[in-house]
């Protein structure tokens, strides 16, 4: 009895063992960040699903340098209020979307989701970053993905970005009721002029087959609301810019 008693008792420590690491590596497997071990670098090594970080051939973000004009139809935003929640998801700050707002493109209409935002800015223009990038982010029915970025610089106070700057949650895991229903529409520029490129989600996993629009007007905020997202986001969230190699830029 006594030796049975032992090794049941044993076989529980083992299987508490057991149950312990498995949550241990359930915590860890897939966490990703943007420095250290778990950074950019090293995010293809860190779940086998985060394949295509390193493998992928049409990465994002990209320089967009030397762009081939082409006759193509301007993105259509259907836009309505939408906004209900602002996040601080330890990646990125983002505002979930309700149901409602379309982009049109190519003859094919994609939810928007949730746009969220990067600081400095992941694309970069001829070399140049620039201190706030947002990402539109869109689905289809049948699940492509269709991204929207707007590079902001520097300048005068974006009064449509202030409800946001006002409510910034800055602790990881932290959720706001915004004030009133946010219209992505206010923080997009008046000119549809853009550049188009196939690229990926640019945090893991990763996913390619992405239709990227880089918008090329650049609205202005103020060196305070930058200084605003920058604490509140509390790192650099930027991928590096990943090769070109064989895609076209359009313009
Ligand atoms: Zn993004």
């Amino acid at each position: 009895m006594r030796s049975i008693r032992f090794s049941s008792t044993t076989l529980a420590v083992l299987v508490a063992a057991a149950g312990l690491s498995q949550q241990g590596m359930a915590a860890s497997a897939g966490q990703w960040s943007y420095e250290g071990d778990t950074g950019p670098s090293s995010w293809e090594t860190l779940d086998p699903a985060y394949a295509s970080c390193g493998q992928g051939a049409n990465q994002s973000p990209i320089d967009l340098a030397s762009p081939i004009p082409a006759e193509q139809p301007a993105p259509v935003f259907h836009y309505s209020a939408g906004g209900v929640d602002m996040v601080n998801n330890g990646h990125a700050v983002q505002v979930n979307y309700q149901e409602g707002s379309t982009l049109t493109l190519d003859d094919r209409d994609f939810q928007l989701r949730q746009f969220h935002f990067h600081a400095p800015s992941e694309h970069t223009v001829d070399g140049r970053h620039f201190p706030l990038e947002a990402h539109f982010v869109h689905r289809d029915p049948v699940g492509n993905l269709a991204v929207v970025a707007v590079l902001f610089e520097k300048g005068e106070s974006n009064q449509a970005l202030e409800p946001l700057v006002e409510t910034l949650p800055d602790k990881a895991g932290e959720k706001v009721r915004l004030d009133s229903v946010f219209d992505a529409a206010d923080l997009l520029p008046i000119k549809t002029a853009h550049y188009r490129y196939n690229g990926s989600l640019t945090t893991p996993p990763c996913t390619e087959g992405v239709r990227w629009v880089v918008m090329k007007e650049h609205p202005t905020l103020s060196a305070e609301q930058i200084h605003a997202f920058e604490t509140a986001i509390g790192m650099d969230n930027n991928r590096p810019v990943q090769p070109v190699n064989a895609r076209v830029i359009v313009d």
